[in-house]
């Protein structure tokens, strides 16, 4: 164990230690079954507890509401920026998207091969550094729903106060802080998240859908990619990602015993704050790229000015055993993703790392 990296990667990202042992303990015999997970029929009584049990656990740990179901698909966040659109836009119908980075870009890209999204606010202009105030929204009343990206993994933003759109459906891309705080589930009609930065590996999707959204999906939709298809088999309506399934389930249990949302929240907090407090008090030798006010707990964005002395840190972060600092291959630069399965310690790690190099080079 103690050859564990000090995994910073964006996604797929770092999984508790406490899982992964687990699941190397389970992985030839599961339950007495003789077989891995991977190997149960996913119609099976032992696959059935571990897919409920999943599912159950997650409507409690996020708080969900009655009203909503979770669904466990594939396909990716990148999915959801077509099924959103296919389900519930149509040819001359409008939707809001708000611009906060490169994943809205992509979401609004896919809408517009079925309705008329329109740009409610966006923050391109200003590099993506921030997200836009709630007061600059525009919203129409005949919207058939509001697209968000809570948390910006490439540009390190995140929506600290979700805004308030009354009947209209709000849908969010949660991709990257899924779980990672406390949010009022009840203020969206649809979240969607690829597991693989704070639910698990990849290749499982959660979807957490109003019931109500169910009865508003367009007709004309293939099976596989109607909501409603899931929601009434129980995300059994085909073969799911069943060991992707178990290690969420194992996630969760983690999560659990770490004390639930609030308890992770509290200490995201404190493992972005030993790195923004780095940033902060470096007299601009490191520069963030996100407006304090805007600033995510799981992706921390950072320069240093002088080109030559960055590429000098990602080398030596490198030698000293950091995984995954490079910025984005779209932006460049620094990016620090604490997801919640990332140590304190390895943040702690990293703080000290980057006060050295200052001393070392300032
Ligand atoms: N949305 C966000 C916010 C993301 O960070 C990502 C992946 N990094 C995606 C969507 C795309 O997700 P996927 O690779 O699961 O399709």
């Amino acid at each position: 164990t103690n050859k564990r990296a000090y995994n910073f990667n964006a996604g797929p990202s770092a999984l508790p230690l406490e899982v992964l042992e687990k699941a190397q303990k389970e992985l030839l015999d599961f339950n007495g079954t003789g077989m891995s997970v991977m190997e149960l029929s996913h119609r099976s009584k032992d696959y059935d507890a571990v897919h409920n049990e999943t599912i159950t656990r997650l409507k409690k740990l996020f708080s969900i509401p009655e009203n909503y179901e979770v669904l466990l698909l594939q396909g990716g966040g990148s999915l959801q920026f077509s099924m959103v659109p296919m389900n519930f836009l149509q040819e001359g119908k409008k939707a809001s998207y708000i611009l906060t980075g490169s994943w809205s870009e992509k979401a609004l890209k896919e809408a517009r091969l079925f309705g008329e999204p329109i740009i409610a606010a966006s923050s391109k202009e200003n590099k993506y550094r921030n997200i836009p105030a709630l007061n600059e929204i525009q919203l129409n009343p005949d919207d058939a729903y509001i697209h968000i990206t809570s948390n910006n993994t490439i540009y390190g933003t995140a929506w600290n106060e979700f805004p308030d759109t009354g009947d209209i459906p709000l849908i969010a891309d949660m991709s990257s802080d899924i779980l990672s705080k406390t949010i009022d589930v009840s203020k969206f009609g649809l979240i969607y998240a690829g597991a693989q930065k704070n639910l698990g590996p990849s290749g499982v999707t959660v979807v957490i859908i109003r019931k109500d959204l169910l009865e508003k999906e367009n007709t004309n939709v293939p099976t596989m990619l109607k909501y409603s298809t899931h929601a009434e088999s129980n995300s059994l309506y085909n073969t799911p990602p069943t060991f992707g399934i178990y290690m969420l389930g194992e996630v969760l249990k983690w999560v659990e015993e770490l004390g639930g949302v609030a308890a992770i929240e509290k200490r995201n907090k404190e493992k972005a704050g030993l790195i923004y407090d780095v940033i902060d008090n470096s007299n601009g030798f490191y520069t963030g790229h996100a407006t304090p006010d805007s600033r995510s707990l799981m992706n921390i964005t950072f320069r240093i000015s002088d080109e030559e002395l960055e590429k000098q840190f990602l080398v030596e972060a490198k030698e000293a055993g950091f995984v995954g600092l490079n910025g984005h291959r779209s932006v460049g630069g620094c990016r620090a993703s604490t997801y919640n399965a990332v140590p304190v310690e390895t943040c702690r790690a990293l703080a000290d790392f980057m006060v050295e190099f200052q001393k070392k080079y300032q």
